[in-house]
C-alpha cells in the first residue's frame, strides 16, 4: 500500500489507528496517524509534531495510537536546603505547570526556609498496595481463606517473588463484607512505583490462593480497597506508597522580612481553613496547596499524575514556638518512582537527573525514597508560602500579578 492509500484508508476508518505501527513502524505510524486526524479535523498539529521524545521507546511501554506530544511550561523553584534521610543537600526543583504564580511561591517558600535552616524530612512507611477482591460461597469459606493467608504468608511471597527481582511482599491485611474478601497486599517497590509490578505479583498471589482454596472465586485483581487514583480514608490511615513527614522550624523575623506575614496569623489561616474548613467540608486533605506542588513535580518527573489524588491527602500543621514558626506535612500516601512508567521519557529524565535521582538506586529503593523526601519538602515550601500569602491577604495581589 503505498503512504496515500494508507492516509486514506485510516481516514476511512478502514484502517484503525493502532493497526498502524506494525504496518510502517512506529514513527512514521505517529506521523501517519496526525496526518489522518488533521484531515479529520481540520488540525495542522503543527507543535504538537514538534519533540524530541522518541516515539520508538514509548510506544507499546507508555502510550498507544501515539500522534506527538503536549508540552508543559517548566520551571524552578529553589534551591531548598533538604535533610532527609536519603536526600541531604540543596536542591532545584522542577515544576511543570501553567498556573501562574505557583513557581513563584514555592520559590519564595525555598527562600524563606533557606534563610531559617532547612526541611527536616522521613519516611515512615514504604509500601505499595494491590487488594484483589474474592467471592467466597459462604462466610465459612470466607473464614477458612482468611484462616489460609495467616498460615501462608511466606509461600505468598515466595510465589509473589518469582515474577519480580525487586519486589517484595511484606504483609497481607484481609477486610470483609459478608462473604466478599479482599486481601489488601503491601509491598515493598523499590525504586519503581510499582503497580505493574505489585499487580503482575498479586496475580500470582491469586493463583496459589485459588489453587488451595474451594468456594473462593477471584472476582477482580484491584478490588478498590487498594485504593488506587481514588481519595480514600484507607490510604490515609495505612498508607500507600511512601508516608512522609517534613517540618520545618522559620524564625519570627524571617517570617517577617521572607514571608511579609504575622506568625500567629498564618497559625490562624491554618487552624481555621486547612483544618476546620477541611474538617466542615469532608475533604481528606487538610492543606493548603498540596496538590499543586506534587502535580507540577510529578509532571515534570514522570510520575503518574493522577496518583496527585493520594498525594494530595496531605496534612499541614503550623505552629508556635519559642524557636519560632513550626511547620509541618504530612503525607500518608506519596507514590513515586524513578524508574519505570514515565520515567523514561527523556524530557521527565532531565528533571530527574536535575534533582540526582534517575534511575536505580544504589541501594536499589534509596532513589524512590529520596525523590519523596524532596517532594514533600517542596510541598511544604509551596504551604509555608501559600499560607502566608493568605494571612497577609495578598493571595488576590499576587494573582492579580502574575496569574492572569
Ligand atoms: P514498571 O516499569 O512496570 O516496573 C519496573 C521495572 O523496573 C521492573 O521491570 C523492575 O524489574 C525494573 N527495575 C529495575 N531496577 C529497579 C529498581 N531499582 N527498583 C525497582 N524496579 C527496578 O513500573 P511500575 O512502577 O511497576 O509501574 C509503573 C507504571 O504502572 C506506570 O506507567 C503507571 O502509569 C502504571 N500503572 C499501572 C497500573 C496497573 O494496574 N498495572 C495501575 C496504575 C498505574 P523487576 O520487577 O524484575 O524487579
Amino acid at each position: 500500500m503505498s503512504r496515500d492509500d494508507i492516509l486514506s484508508e485510516l481516514v476511512s476508518g478502514r484502517l484503525r489507528f493502532h493497526e498502524l505501527d506494525r504496518l510502517v513502524g512506529v514513527s512514521e505510524a505517529v506521523r501517519l496517524r496526525r496526518e489522518a486526524l488533521g484531515a479529520l479535523t481540520g488540525v495542522g498539529f503543527e507543535h504538537i509534531s514538534n519533540s524530541s521524545i522518541d516515539a520508538g521507546g514509548l510506544v507499546g511501554r507508555n502510550i498507544e495510537n501515539m500522534i506527538g506530544a503536549v508540552q508543559v511550561p517548566l520551571g524552578v523553584a529553589g534551591p531548598l536546603p533538604v535533610e532527609g534521610e536519603f536526600a541531604s543537600g540543596d536542591f532545584y526543583l522542577p515544576l511543570a505547570t501553567t498556573e501562574g504564580a505557583l513557581v513563584a511561591s514555592v520559590n519564595r517558600g525555598c527562600a524563606a526556609i533557606r534563610e531559617a535552616g532547612h526541611v527536616k524530612v522521613h519516611i515512615f512507611q514504604d509500601m505499595m498496595t494491590r487488594a484483589p477482591v474474592f467471592r467466597c460461597e459462604s462466610l465459612e469459606a470466607a473464614l477458612g481463606l482468611i484462616k489460609w493467608v495467616g498460615e501462608n504468608f511466606e509461600r505468598m511471597k515466595a510465589a509473589s517473588g518469582r515474577t519480580t527481582r525487586h519486589g517484595e511482599l511484606l504483609r497481607v491485611e484481609p477486610f470483609v463484607v459478608g462473604r466478599t474478601v479482599w486481601l489488601r497486599l503491601g509491598f515493598d517497590t523499590k525504586d519503581a512505583m510499582g503497580m505493574n509490578m505489585v499487580t503482575i505479583a498479586s496475580d500470582a498471589i491469586c493463583d496459589l490462593v485459588l489453587s488451595e482454596n474451594s468456594g473462593v472465586e477471584l472476582v477482580s485483581l484491584s478490588g478498590n480497597m487498594c485504593v488506587d487514583k481514588k481519595p480514600a480514608a484507607i490510604n490515609t490511615l495505612l498508607g500507600r506508597g511512601k508516608t512522609v513527614v517534613a517540618e520545618t522550624v522559620i524564625p519570627e523575623r524571617v517570617v517577617s522580612s521572607k514571608l511579609k506575614a504575622d506568625p500567629m496569623r498564618m497559625v490562624e489561616v491554618n487552624y481555621r481553613k486547612n483544618l476546620l474548613g477541611s474538617a466542615r467540608a469532608g475533604a481528606l486533605g487538610f492543606n493548603a496547596h498540596a496538590a499543586n506542588i506534587i502535580a507540577a513535580i510529578f509532571i515534570a518527573c514522570g510520575q503518574d499524575v493522577a496518583h496527585v489524588v493520594e498525594g494530595s491527602t496531605a496534612i499541614t500543621t503550623v505552629e508556635k514556638t519559642g524557636e519560632g514558626l513550626y511547620l509541618a506535612v504530612t503525607l500518608p500516601a506519596l507514590e513515586v518512582g524513578t524508574v519505570g512508567g514515565g520515567t523514561r521519557v527523556e524530557t521527565q529524565r532531565e528533571c530527574l537527573e536535575m534533582l540526582g535521582l534517575a534511575g536505580s538506586g544504589e541501594p536499589p529503593g534509596s532513589n524512590a525514597k529520596m525523590l519523596a523526601e524532596i517532594i514533600a519538602s517542596a510541598v511544604l515550601a509551596g504551604e509555608t508560602s501559600l499560607i502566608a500569602a493568605q494571612a497577609a491577604h495578598h493571595l488576590a495581589e499576587a494573582h492579580k500579578r502574575l496569574g492572569r
